[in-house]
């Protein structure tokens, strides 16, 4: 009758030191990622003696940038969520704990190496 997947806090074999250290590197990245976008759209193409050209390429550059701060930040933003249900640390698809020197990397990280090459390879 009890499923002993749901019991209890994180399935993973996170301490509260190690979740506490992982949120504190969510926080300052989403932070850091608010900061990028919001220097990112009040960039202003200048026009002063600047090719149109060049001026092209660094809106291109800045649109790249952008997406990808959207992304790592939409990322975040789901770890932080997945961290407050107690749902944090396990991969999406094997259900496996990740491992802790792989969070510490990238504490936003949904899969573990074997489903994410698995993934990568896909495409
Ligand atoms: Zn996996």
């Amino acid at each position: 009758m009890v499923n002993h997947q749901t019991l209890g806090g994180p399935p993973a074999a996170l301490s509260p030191e190690d979740l506490a250290v992982l949120r504190a590197d969510l926080l300052e990245q989403r932070l850091f990622r608010r900061e990028q976008l919001r220097q990112l759209a009040a960039a202003r193409p200048s026009r002063v003696g600047g090719q149109r050209r060049e001026a092209a390429a660094r809106a291109e550059v800045r649109a790249k940038l952008a997406a990808s701060a959207r992304m790592v930040l939409a990322d975040v933003e789901a770890a932080l969520a997945r961290m407050a249900e107690g749902r944090y640390g396990v991969c999406h698809l094997c259900r496996r704990p990740l491992p802790l020197e792989h969070l510490r990397i990238v504490p936003q990280a949904r899969y573990c190496g074997g489903c994410r090459r698995g993934r990568d390879a896909e495409r």
